[in-house]
């Protein structure tokens, strides 16, 4: 499999498991909140446009999201493979990807909700390289500061509870009706996401080693 969708919920671990994958696969991460964040940092008519429904844990319109994936799927280190990390997240973008690209499997992440909570109010990442810590179970080394390159850690704007919320009830909503999409084109493959990256990363291993 080198063209990979990862479905699930907020907070369950797509992006630490997308990154591993990534690296051992040497295909592209493509994540579409990760693009959008970096569009906003820099103030582009994009993260104008798409601040306001981040912060408040609202999907961004499906016309914004979707171009920015066709543009970015079209760049040469796409070619030899990826991993969609937050997209489809809603059925006209599952549609449109088809019109984009072929899907060789989804990866459907499982944990209960009340856990899901925890993983985002815990969670701090690297402004820079993007690394995501959890202060409880996984902590940098020093206090505050990235592992890989010293930059103080911060907090996403969205992982406050009212946004946790929001994106919660927008995933069941908007997202969840995508898994039955993806069942009835044989192409999605259950993960248990619960337990450490470590142990996610080896179930992933016997999911995605074909
Ligand atoms: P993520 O980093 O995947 O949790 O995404 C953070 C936020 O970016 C989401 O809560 C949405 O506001 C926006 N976003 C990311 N991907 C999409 C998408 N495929 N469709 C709509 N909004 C998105």
């Amino acid at each position: 499999m080198r063209r990979i969708v990862f479905l699930g919920p907020p907070g369950v671990g797509k992006g630490t498991q997308a990154r591993t994958l990534c690296a051992r696969l040497g295909i592209l991460h493509l994540s579409t909140g990760d693009l959008l964040r970096s569009a906003v940092a820099q103030g582009t008519p994009l993260g104008k446009s798409a601040d306001g429904h981040m912060r408040a844990g609202r999907l961004v319109p499906d016309d914004l999201v979707l171009k920015i994936l066709a543009d970015r799927l079209a760049q040469p280190d796409a070619q030899a493979g990826f991993v969609l990390d937050g997209f489809p997240r809603t059925e006209v973008q599952a549609v449109a990807l088809d019109g984009i690209t072929l899907v060789d499997g989804v990866i459907l992440f499982e944990l209960p909700v009340q856990l899901l909570v925890h993983r985002m109010t815990e969670r701090w990442f690297c402004p820079k390289c993007s690394t995501v810590y959890n202060f409880v179970t996984r902590p940098p080394k020093k206090a505050g500061l990235c592992d890989l390159d010293g930059t103080r850690l911060e907090q996403r704007s969205d992982d406050q509870p009212d946004a946790v919320r929001t994106r919660l009830a927008t995933y069941q909503e908007k997202t969840k009706p995508l898994i039955e999409f993806y069942q009835q084109r044989g192409l999605l493959r259950k993960l248990d996401a619960s337990g450490t990256a470590a142990q996610v990363g080896q179930r992933m291993r016997a999911l995605t080693d074909d």
